[in-house]
């Protein structure tokens, strides 16, 4: 079986409602990134932060998958299909993607402010002021904010050198290091990026360029994909 790795970002999630980061004016759903997602924000004023990611745990409940979730999905049928996500919604898990690797953490969880290996798995609850982890300490969301350490990136590195095939979907390439692992899969493979705007400056003449929208771009070259693997299953492919 091929093994697909798709690097995804905040634009596939855009067509099921969720606003992506720097949409208007350098502001996330009208804050700036400085006041809400910093250690600095948090040690200045966690009330703040507390709810303005209860705000996005909120619109991630109401949110649902959309059809290039649904696609990466069912292509797991086709190959083996490893997900390295910028996004903190769980969208490609609850539209039954299984390998999904969270490079900036996952809303629905909150970690102990003492102890980052303490995570619990919030349901349907928000986080408040008081709410203390086993060993007394608050919890906060589980969350890489901006100047945090990235631990998942040698797991995702990993998984880059793995990829027959290398996807890249709604992201803008402005957050590091999850950028960096544009130069981390083998560069004998085919490479795709899909995005409706122009390509990131820094995408590099391997990647053939899709300028679509996720749920438009992503099907279509997912099928595309499949019909590759069918007609040529033992194969190494390079050119589409
Ligand atoms: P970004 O906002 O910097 O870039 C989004 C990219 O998606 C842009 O290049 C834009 O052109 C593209 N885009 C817009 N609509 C699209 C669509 N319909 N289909 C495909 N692409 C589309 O996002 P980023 O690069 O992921 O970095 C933002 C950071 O903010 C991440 O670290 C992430 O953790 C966080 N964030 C997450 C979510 C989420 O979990 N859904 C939402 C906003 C921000």
């Amino acid at each position: 079986m091929h093994t697909c790795v798709i690097l995804t970002g905040a634009g596939i999630s855009a067509e099921s409602g969720l606003q992506t980061f720097r949409g208007q004016g350098g502001l996330w759903e009208g804050s700036r990134v400085e006041e809400v997602a910093t250690p600095q924000a948090w040690a200045q004023d966690p009330a703040r932060v507390l709810r303005f990611y209860n705000q996005r745990r909120d619109q991630v409940r109401a949110a649902r998958p959309n059809a290039a979730h649904r696609a990466l999905a069912e292509f797991q049928q086709i190959a083996e299909v490893r997900i390295i996500t910028q996004n903190v919604d769980d969208l490609h898990e609850r539209a039954g993607s299984t390998q999904v690797l969270h490079l900036h953490g996952e809303i629905r969880r909150a970690r102990s402010t003492s102890n980052p290996a303490f995570t619990v798995d919030l349901g349907e609850k928000d986080i408040a002021l008081g709410d203390l982890c086993p060993h007394g300490s608050q919890l906060r969301p589980d969350i890489v904010w901006f100047g945090e350490a990235v631990p998942a990136i040698h797991e995702a590195v990993h998984w880059c050198a793995l990829a027959d095939v290398f996807i890249v979907v709604g992201t803008s390439l402005a957050v590091y290091p999850a950028a960096s692992l544009i130069d981390c899969f083998p560069p004998e493979i085919p490479a795709f990026c899909i995005n409706p705007d122009a390509a990131p400056s820094n995408l590099g003449s391997e990647f053939t360029y899709i300028q679509a929208t996720a749920v438009e771009g992503l099907p279509r070259l997912l099928n595309h994909l499949a019909q590759n693997f069918q007609e040529r299953p033992h194969e190494h492919f390079d050119c589409f």
